[in-house]
């Protein structure tokens, strides 16, 4: 008898135990929580609030980590400059670069942007191609399942929920695209310059030419010779948007818009980056209004 309730008090307690998932990035966390429901408990480590090439390791990051069952990264060398130290220090076997519970979401993206030569001549370049492919809502669902398949394997139990939650999830996905879609439509044709190459995935989905930079090379700050050639660019080629993130210095972008009567538009770059993005949906609805009005 005892043994059966034993037995039973361990059945019910995997049927409702939740698995740690550790997200690095939050629009990766809502893909998880749309995904993984009631059955997994989610936790952030970097802020939307701040450069994502440049979160701070701190410390109090650790314990979640060193408690995770799954880790979910976004990839492409995006975390290379903050994330291994914090995996070296939490020392949690599950989700350490190759365990099953690490997931590198970049895989089920096909990356844009690759240097054909890779050197730091060229800047601080993304070496893998272009990490920011979230900044294109197409791009969630592909995650999406590839977060599924990991959960799946991570937490056998619940595989048939995982399967059902993405199924729900996808319906609405496409509904909300077909929305999307007509919002930036009105777009076509529109050249840009961005700070830095934040939004090429979005931008070439939708028939917008991102022209050029503020940033001379990725991840250089501006210089003087650059930006007045971009000026000279932009009068050229008649570019009148600026598209600028909300963390980068703002100065640059205002003296371009100066010179050249050109408009800056802030755009988020991740969920929760400018106010009234909390969600998947608000984040890619506030980048059509901004860009697409
Ligand atoms: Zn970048």
């Amino acid at each position: 008898m005892k043994k059966i309730v034993l037995t039973t008090l361990i059945l019910s307690v995997s049927l409702f135990a939740r698995i740690n998932v550790v997200a690095s990035y939050p629009y990766l966390g809502k893909i998880v929580e749309a995904v993984g429901g009631d059955n997994v408990k989610v936790k952030v480590l970097a802020s939307p609030k701040f450069d994502p090439h440049f979160v701070i390791p701190k410390p109090s990051l650790i314990p979640a980590i060193a408690r995770a069952d799954m880790l979910v990264a976004n990839g492409a060398g995006l975390e290379i400059g903050w994330l291994p130290p914090l995996l070296k220090r939490a020392n949690n076997p599950k989700v350490r670069i190759g365990a099953a519970g690490f997931v590198d979401v970049s895989r089920a993206i096909h990356l844009i942007d690759k240097p054909k030569a890779v050197s730091r001549a060229y800047g601080d370049v993304h070496p893998e191609g272009n990490p920011h492919f979230d900044t294109d809502p197409h791009n969630v669902l592909p995650l999406a399942r590839y977060i599924v398949k990991h959960l799946s394997a991570v937490d056998e139990t619940h595989a048939a929920v995982y399967e059902t939650n993405l199924a729900r999830f996808s319906s609405h996905w496409k509904g909300f695209l077909k929305q999307f879609d007509a919002k930036m439509r009105t777009c076509r044709g529109k050249k840009v310059v961005q700070y830095h190459e934040l939004y090429n995935y979005l931008l070439r989905r939708y028939g917008i030419k991102p022209a050029a930079t503020v940033e001379p090379l990725p991840g250089i700050a501006p210089s003087s010779k650059h930006t007045m050639a971009l000026i000279m660019k932009m009068k050229r080629m008649h570019i009148d948007t600026i598209l600028q993130d909300p963390y980068h210095e703002k100065k640059t972008a205002k003296f371009i818009a100066a010179k050249t009567g050109a408009k800056v538009i802030i755009l988020p770059h991740d969920v929760g980056a400018v106010g009234g993005t909390g969600t998947l949906e608000a984040f890619y609805n506030t980048i059509a209004e901004r860009l697409c009005h």
